[in-house]
Order: structure tokens, then sequence, then C-alpha cells
């Protein structure tokens, strides 16, 4: 049965091969919706949303063990930093001075590296809010840690609150000139049965351009028209309904894995809405970002373990992931991720659950 009071409860999740702890928080709103976090990575492993007949069921990608986590995540639940998506070489210039990051995805860097935020157990506190609960996750990530430069010091705030949202807040700051892009990186399947594809998902993106790549998935700098192409999504379509189509960018990307530019940047806005038809569970994802990483799931293979049975196969879970655009660093026309000591950085997305009828 649902409580009617909003709370976290503590336990432990695991312990990491060198003995480290790995705490779970367990949130959970008067409504009934809970979201379990882990410290490692601030994954998010649970997050339960109703249907349309008040039944909660979890929504997202996880795994029940620590062990499986840290043996091959392809970031499921993830915090992502220092930079998340793709710097191109793994390489960037500022101020003069070339920094070199690690080679993790070909010759790219992604998602910050080999040990990114993802694999760096958080120091996680409770925190009090009016409305619903929240955890506040700390790192310090060292000068030169992956490359990049300068101490970075960041906090991401998680707060479910009494209205089914996830607001999720990045903030950070540091003592040298340096470069951050921060997201979440939580496998969606609205339908609660991952056996199911999402393709039968209805999707819309507040976009009237996004960024075409290049064999790498690297940003070719174009900022390209949605109009006449299987990127428009600014009604709502189903996510398989163009997705075979003939199309060289599809194709690069064996799907959709690119970037779209929102419209009215610099608000904090809709950016994307998602509806699972037969559940009727709808996800609304707001942001201040300028962009938004649609990944519908294409590299899963059929090996990670699924713990409702069976593997995670390809299109069992969506992505959206709200951040600027892959490579900034290295194009000068694209929004500036560049940090100052004198400044700090924020960032803001909630993720909304509803029903449709
Ligand atoms: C990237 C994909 C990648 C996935 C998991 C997404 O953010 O865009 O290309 O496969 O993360 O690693």
């Amino acid at each position: 049965m649902n409580s009617n009071k909003a709370e976290i409860k503590k336990s432990v999740f695991g312990s990491l091969p060198d003995g480290t702890t790995i705490s779970k928080f367990n949130m959970k709103n008067s409504k009934g919706m809970e979201v379990d976090v882990i410290s490692y990575g601030g994954i998010i492993t649970r997050w339960t949303a109703p249907d349309k007949n008040g039944n909660f069921e979890n929504v997202v990608i996880g795994f029940d063990s620590l062990q499986d986590y840290v043996n091959e995540n392809p970031y499921f639940g993830a915090i992502i930093g220092r930079y998340c998506n793709r710097i191109a070489n793994a390489r960037f210039n500022l101020d003069g001075k070339t920094y070199e990051l690690e080679s993790n995805h070909g010759k790219n860097n992604l998602h910050g590296g080999e040990k990114g935020f993802d694999k760096i157990n958080w120091e996680v506190s409770e925190e009090d809010v009016e409305d619903g609960v929240a955890l506040k996750l700390k790192h310090l990530s060292k000068d030169g840690y992956g490359g990049f430069p300068g101490n970075l010091s960041t906090v991401v705030t998680y707060q479910l609150t009494e209205n089914n949202e996830l607001k999720v807040l990045y903030e950070a700051t540091t003592d040298k000139k340096t470069i951050v892009n921060l997201t979440q990186h939580s496998y969606f399947n609205l339908s609660g049965d991952f056996s199911q594809s999402v393709l039968d998902h209805t999707l819309s993106i507040n976009a009237d351009t996004f960024l075409p790549v290049d064999s790498v998935l690297i940003p070719t700098g174009e900022l390209r028209s949605v109009e006449d192409t299987p990127f428009d999504f600014r009604n709502p379509k189903k996510i398989g309904k163009s997705i075979n189509a003939e199309n060289s960018q599809l194709h690069k990307g064996t799907g959709y894995d690119h970037c779209w530019v929102l419209n009215s940047p610099d608000t904090f806005r809709i950016a994307s809405r998602a509806v699972h038809p037969v559940s009727c569970r709808v996800l609304e994802v707001l942001t201040d970002e300028p962009g938004i990483q649609f990944y519908s799931g294409n590299f899963l293979d059929n090996t990670l373990p699924n713990p409702q049975g069976g593997n995670y196969k390809k299109r069992s879970g969506f992505c959206l992931e709200t951040q600027h655009f892959p490579d900034s660093p290295n194009q000068d026309q694209f929004p500036s991720v560049v940090l100052n000591p004198d400044e700090r950085y924020t960032s803001r997305t909630t993720f909304r659950f509803s029903v449709e009828d």
C-alpha cells in the first residue's frame, strides 16, 4: 500500500571491488511514485510511474545488482560528466592550450571518458524541500581528471515532487577555466515491460532543426531543418514511424542518436513529450538547455541482463538527454560550454509523468 507521506529510505546496495559501500536511496512521494538512486554514478536504478488505472510500474532500464553496473553499463540511469556526448578526436583548445582527453569511443571522447561521473561514488545527502523529497549528490573532480582542467566542484540535486516530477538541478564551479556539460542518462520504456520495444511510443520534440552528424557521430556544424525528414517530431509521431527510412543520417546513427536544437533558447520550456498508447503514461521533459539528444537504444544488443527476464534488446529503451551541443568545444558557432572560475554552471531539467486518456 502507498503510505501517504513523502520519504527517503536508505539501504546498502552493494560494495565495489575495493570495498567501498554503495548506498541506495529510495525516494517516494505521497502519490506513490518511487525513484531509487544509488551513490555509484548517481544512477537511477528504478523509477515507478502510474498508468491510466493508477498501477505503478518501473519505467527505466536498470540492473538489480551493483556488479552488473560495474561489469558493463551503457550509462543506464547515470549522471554524465564532465562532458556528456562526444568531443571530436578527444581534444579541445582553451586559451591557446590543447587539452587531451581519453579516446573511449573510437578516436572520440564520449561521456567524459573511461571513468566519468557515471562511475564515481557520489557523496549523497538528504535535502529538506517544501515539495516532496530531495537528494543532493556532490563530487569534486580533481584538476586534470580525465584530461579536463580545473578542480570542478559539482552538485546534482534530484527532487521528487508531489506532482510526479523529478526535478534535476546541476551546479558546478571551477578554480580554472574549463568546459562542462552535464546530463542524466535514463533509458525509458513507458510500457513497464522491457521485453517490448519503444517503437510504439509517440514522441514529440520541440525543435525546428537538428544537428546532422558525420560517420563517427560528431556534428558537422550544420543546423538542418527537420521539415520533410524523419527527424520532424514537431507533431507527435510514433518513434517507429520512419526509423527505418532510407536516410543517411538514420544510417549513421543506426536509428536516432542525434541532438535536436530546441526552439525558444534560453527559456525553461517543454523539450519533448513521450506517450505510451496502451498504458497512457506520459513523460514530459522540460529544460533550459539548448539541445536534447534523442537516442533510440540502437546499441542495446541482447547481452545485458533484464531483471524481468532475458536480456535488454535493441530499442527496449530510449533516452532524452538534455544538454549543450556535442563537440561544442571545437565548434565556435555552438553555444559556449566554457565555465570560468568566477561563474556558476547551472542547468535545470524536469521529468514530469502524467497519464493521457
Ligand atoms: C549516445 C549513444 C551511446 C549511448 C550509450 C548516448 O548518449 O548518444 O551514441 O551509444 O549514449 O553509450
